[in-house]
């Protein structure tokens, strides 16, 4: 079917393009993580194939996509807000087609919000059955009614190989695994990307021999616990990785997330022994609180984290450790938190994406009791940034003077004649360069530092 849809579409795109002197356009916008933007990736590339022209405007296009986020409430409020202006454009009569998808599509509430609230959103699909797709548009445009599925069961490889557009040749993201078995008490993700499946080591490694064919020269590879890769324990991660060090023309490897209680040393042997391996981990802590973390249902203690984060910087010498932190979990009392800043401290992150505790109706956590008041959250939340800036500052100073290998990405928006880069360690650089150098590897000497990024200038 997806074939023959794809056809179908691309000749009356070709048609209209022909008749009117202008190719129909699409725009996809992207809420959420990581694994998102890149399913993005992957819609975008079968609008292309289907004749659209990729476009940013979301008021003008023929076709607009949502990829929805429920991972917290304030991406779906962001969603919702957006929603607004696709439905003002259906009231006002415009002729384009409005397609949801993503995360929220998989909770049967918002599914069932979307379908009553909002019978002018074309087409819905789920984030089990991306291939679907084109069948779908291809029968809302030839009957003009509405075209929804949602699947709750997936299909191994479902989305693999799939069209891609990247924004980037010279990067690209690449999933390893879909879904998670975590079940952390707070979290949508294994409800609504489903159980852990990991892709066959054969179809990531050709992936990635075509990409470093089409250009591609940092790898990120995807995935909600890359170190359970094939299975927690089986040590599938660290060889997965051995393998694409090997791939040619691959100079870069990252990859995210890594879940403190499957990371193993052995891994950390890989990644000390091979330079090709970003010396970057990300490791969401979540918690400091030992409580806490087992009402989290995270699988290991403050002290068990303390000594896992000693461990990886003893060995991988120069690392940066990145993490993510959640204020105001359910019961979370004054004390808790003082274990978080504690950890906080102890753990001198160089990175952190902070997050105030969002309920999600359907987790363990929503009905726990001790829901932590607003403002509670917030004041602890400004308490967290105010420990932490300081510490990515006084990590950031110990690199001035230093030159560092950074991958150019683009024109900095610091002003003309700058460029933005990112070291190993995924930090940013700003430094004067011409155009040219984007898409290559560059030594940048550190000349000044700030909390978030660091000036330079080019060896
Ligand atoms: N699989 C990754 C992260 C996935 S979600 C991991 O386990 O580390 C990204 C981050 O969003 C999480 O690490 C967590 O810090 C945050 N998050 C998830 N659910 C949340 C919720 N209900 N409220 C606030 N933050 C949440
Ligand atoms: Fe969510 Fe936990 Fe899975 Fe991460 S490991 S996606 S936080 S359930």
């Amino acid at each position: 079917m997806y074939q023959q849809s794809v056809t179908s579409v691309r000749s009356r795109n070709d048609r209209l393009a022909l008749a009117s002197g202008r190719r129909p356009a699409a725009c996809i916008r992207t809420f959420g993580c990581q694994m998102n933007a890149h399913d993005s990736e992957k819609i975008s590339g079968m609008a292309r194939e289907m004749g659209y022209e990729l476009s940013g405007d979301e008021l003008t296009a023929d076709l607009v996509v949502y990829n929805t986020c429920c991972v917290r409430e304030n991406a779906e409020n962001r969603f919702f807000g957006n929603l607004g202006k696709m439905i003002h454009r259906k009231n006002a009569g415009e002729d384009f087609v409005a397609a949801i998808c993503g995360c929220m599509t998989q909770q049967s509430a918002a599914a069932e919000r979307i379908k009553t609230k909002y019978p002018l959103v074309d087409i819905v699909f789920g984030t089990f059955n991306l291939a679907a797709f084109p069948d779908l548009l291809l029968e809302t445009l030839t009957t003009g009614r509405r075209a929804a599925e949602i699947r709750t069961e997936h299909g191994e490889g479902f989305s693999d190989g799939l069209p891609t557009v990247r924004e980037r040749a010279f990067r690209a993201s690449v999933n390893i695994m879909y879904g998670c078995d975590n079940f952390c008490s707070y979290c949508v993700v294994p409800y609504v990307r489903g159980r852990e499946r990991s892709r066959p080591a054969d179809s990531i490694l050709r992936e990635i021999e075509g990409l470093a064919g089409s250009g591609a020269i940092e790898i990120t590879l995807l995935g909600q616990n890359v170190n359970s890769y094939g299975g927690a324990g089986s040590g599938g991660f660290a060889a997965l990785l051995g393998e694409i060090c090997r791939v040619p023309g691959i100079k870069r490897i990252r990859f995210m997330t890594s879940h403190p209680k499957d990371l193993s040393d052995g891994l950390l042997d890989r990644i000390a022994g091979e330079p090709k391996i970003c010396r970057h981990i990300h490791l969401p802590l979540q918690s400091g609180s030992t409580k806490v973390l087992a009402r989290m249902n995270r699988g290991y203690t403050k002290e068990d984290y303390l000594a896992l984060a000693a461990r990886i910087r003893e060995r991988i010498p120069g690392v940066s450790l990145t993490t993510d932190i959640i204020v105001g979990f359910p019961g979370e009392t004054e004390e808790d938190f003082g274990d978080t800043l504690d950890a906080a401290r102890k753990a001198r992150f160089n990175g952190a994406y902070t997050f105030v505790y969002s309920r999600r109706a359907g987790t363990p956590a929503a009905d726990m009791p001790g829901q932590v008041p607003k403002d509670v959250m917030n004041a602890r939340f400004a308490r967290l940034l105010d420990t932490l800036n300081p510490i990515f500052l006084e990590e950031n100073r110990k690199l001035e003077g230093r030159t560092l290998e950074v991958l150019v990405e683009e024109r900095s928006p610091r002003g003309e004649g700058f460029l933005t880069g990112r070291t190993d360690g995924n930090a940013i650089v700003h430094f004067r360069g011409e155009a040219g150098l984007i898409g290559s590897l560059a030594d940048v000497r550190v000349t000044g530092c700030r909390t978030f990024y660091f000036t330079g200038e080019l060896c």
